[in-house]
Formats: C-alpha cells, structure tokens, sequence
C-alpha cells in the first residue's frame, strides 16, 4: 500500500513526469478538438479558413504545428459580425453555462467569456490553498470581489476547509481584523493593492497592530495587479507570507509556491505554449515569450490556442517544491514591449530602480515606444524639484549610468515634474508606455 503524499492534494497529478503530462494532454485534446469544431462557430469558422479539420490532428505535436491561433480581436470581431453575445465561443447553452465572464485584458473594450459550470479556478485553487497549508477543518479566509466568486466558495466545500466570507472592501476592514483575531485562520484568499492600502491607512487611525492581527496566516494570496514596491514593503513590515497570484490567459489562475520562484501553471487543466511573441516558434526555456493557451477542461467555452497577448517568463524545470508543471512569472503586455538593440525592455523591468534617488521617489515614469525596436531607451521621468541634489542635469546622468548599470542600455532622460507627470492620468496608474 502506498501513503498518500500529504505536501500535496493531489501528489498523483501534481508531481506526474513531463512524459505523463504531456500523454494527459494528448488524450484531452483528442477528445476537445471534435468537439469544440463541431460546436464553436468561431472554431469552425476560423479552422475553416485555413483548411483544418479534426482529421488533421492526431496528436499533441499535430495539434501545435496546424490549429490556427485565436485572438481578442478574433471573438470581437465574430461577435459584432454575427450579433452573438458569446463571440462565438460557447459550444452549450443553459444549464451548462453558468455565466459571463470578461478577459482581464486592459485594452479595448471587454471580452465575453462564458463560464463553465465547474471551471478549472477550482482545481488550481484547492491545489494552492492545501500547498499553502490549509487541511481538512482548517478556517480559511475568502474575501469575495464579485457574486462570482461567491458561487464558488461554496462550491469547494469537499476540501472541508471552513471559508469565512468578507468583502473585499476597505470598509469591511474592522470585520476582517475581527475575524483574524477570533477565528485565526490559516490562510487568506485573496488581497489586492486597495485593501492592502486600507489597512495602512486603518492602522495609521486607529493604532491596531496588523502583525499581530494577521498572526495566524500561513499564507496570504495576493494578486489582481503587479505588487508595488510600497505594497511590498508593507506587507513585508506587517510579516505577511505573501503568495503572488496571477490570471492564467483567462483559463484558470496560476499562483506562487513556497519556493517563491514563479507561478505555478497547472498544465493538466491548460496547455500552456510559450511563444515567440513575433512568430509561433517556441520561445527558449527561462527566457521571455508570449502565453498562448487552450482550455483543457472546459465544455462551455474553451479557449483554443489563445494568443494572451501577456509576455511571460516561463520555465517547464520541476520546482524545488517538487511538483512538475510549468512556471510562469508575468511581464507585462506584448504592446508595451520596447526592443533596444535587441533586448527586450518592459516596465516591470524599470521599477525595481527608478525610485531609488531622493529626487524620483514617486518611481513616476513612463518609456517612449515611438515604435516597437529602437537603438535608445527613452524614458520620461517624474522627479521632485524640492529634493533635488545637484541640478536636473547631474539626476539625468545619474538615471542614466544606473539604466546602464542595471540593463547595460544607452539610455536618453527627459524630466518632468511630479505634478505635470500625473496630469497624464490618476495617480499611480499613468499610462507606463507612451507613443511619444
Ligand atoms: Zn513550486
């Protein structure tokens, strides 16, 4: 008899060989490929135009090399031409689709997604929730975003974790710290930058020790957008043990591990291509690449070799927490990639320094992307006329030699005030890349 390995849910999937997991997608889409072709009008439609059909695929390998990629455009463009809600992806109707999600792309108007009735987020979700410590009568906090996210609390209940539902609102804040401190829950799902901000601001009011307060967590999910270096030094201060999480292409999530060393890309609820983000040849193993994915357990409304349209770094090498499947770290957006003499410069790639001189603390910037490859890298840079040291020119040669220290790039700076930064949109959230 063999003992169940307890680090992991389900130890038979998430620690299967690369050979195993590439049989279990194999047999998967050999399954999804007649069925999505016989059901999905934008399936159809769009293999149509380029000759395929579910003869053609007999295989994994078959799958990759001839089954055309789809795109945002693509599902707008089929739902305005054809008046249909689902962009032509929904192969059922009622009662199998139990609702209408959106792409979490930011650009253009959203997407339709119809959603499954038990979709993929549950799977990665249990296998996350129990990696991070969570067992069978162990309290977990839920905070909830949507209604959506209701239906689903309830319906994982056969982990017999005990969930305690807060929304995710900062005016919920005094409850969830009472609900922390009575109840001491083991794990808490999930948190983004404006509750993460409330709590500072409830702190600074009332005087309530978050540490403390926040004592009983294993673990704490964190996603919805990148974490700011001030969000980070937060929940550093307040001794959080902070698992990053992100979208995975709209699928499903993917979600850090103890080895804090990517997210973890369930690969047996989603095929995951790692892309050359200007062709369709495999990018290389650790480097950066275009996600590309297809829904491998979803009957409603599958996502079928999905350009993301999200840069990601991504490596298939088994993680030291010894599962197997792939990881991934997200970048940014492929529009937002600037190329300087053939290196890739995204604005994940400018945080990390930029507010480090007493002058640009704000960490306001944006790049200039003219077009997508250039030989400089322009940056616009806000900074703060009170602090400065030496002169605006001495701050610009100073930005400059830590641009070439940290990215080995020659590099062309212009200064803009604070005050005149934020003009070009809300704080925080102006536009990282600019045309001009
Ligand atoms: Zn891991």
């Amino acid at each position: 008899m063999t003992v169940k390995d307890d680090r992991y849910l389900d130890p038979a999937v998430e620690t299967m060989s690369r050979e195993d997991l590439e049989r279990l997608q194999e047999s998967r889409i050999l399954q999804l490929v007649p069925y999505v072709y016989q059901r999905s009008p934008l399936v159809r439609e769009l293999w149509e135009k380029h000759g395929v059909t579910p003869d053609d695929i007999k295989s994994l390998a078959d799958f990759k090399a001839k089954v055309p990629f789809m795109d945002k455009d693509m599902i707008r463009d089929f739902r305005d031409r054809n008046d249909d809600p689902f962009g032509g992806l929904a192969c059922v109707g009622p009662p199998h689709m139990r609702g209408v999600g959106f792409t979490s792309g930011t650009t253009g108007d959203p997407t339709p997604l119809p959603r499954p009735e038990d979709n993929a987020v549950l799977i990665a979700l249990k296998r996350e929730l129990w990696h991070i410590g969570m067992r069978p009568g162990d309290t977990l906090t839920y905070l909830l975003f949507t209604f959506r996210e209701g239906m689903i609390a309830d319906r994982w209940m056969d982990t017999g974790f005990t969930p305690i539902c807060v929304q995710h609102s900062p005016l919920d804040i005094p409850y969830l710290i009472q609900i922390s401190k009575e109840y001491r829950p083991k794990a808490l799902f999930m948190i983004s930058t404006p509750m993460i901000l409330g709590l500072e601001q409830y702190e600074k009011n009332t005087g309530e020790d978050i540490k403390a307060a926040f004592s009983s967590y294993e673990g704490i999910v964190f996603g919805g957008e990148p974490m700011s270096p001030h969000i980070r030094k937060l929940m550093e201060r307040w001794d959080f043990n902070v698992y990053e999480l992100t979208s995975l292409g709209d699928v499903a999530t993917a979600t850090e591990c103890s080895a804090h060393d990517g997210m973890h890309t369930w690969e047996d609820v989603a095929l995951i291509e790692h892309l050359d983000p200007d062709g369709d040849s495999d990018a290389e193993d650790g480097g950066r690449g275009e996600m590309v994915v297809t829904a491998l357990l979803d009957d409603v409304a599958p996502l079928i070799r999905f350009r993301t349209d999200d840069l990601i770094e991504f490596t298939r090498k088994p993680c030291t927490c010894g599962r197997t499947h792939g990881r991934m770290k997200p970048l940014g957006r492929k529009g937002d990639e600037l190329v300087v003499n053939g290196r890739s410069v995204l604005p994940i790639d400018i945080f990390p320094f930029i507010g480090d001189f007493p002058e640009t603390r704000t960490g306001l910037f944006q790049i200039i992307r003219p077009q997508r490859e250039t030989d400089i890298l322009k940056l616009r840079v806000g900074y703060d006329i009170d602090a400065l040291q030496d002169g605006e020119n001495a701050l610009i040669e100073r930005i400059k030699a830590r641009i070439k220290s940290e990215l080995d790039l020659p590099s062309d700076i212009e200064l803009m005030t604070n005050d005149e930064m934020v003009k070009l949109g809300p704080p925080n959230k102006i536009p990282r890349v600019s045309k001009s």
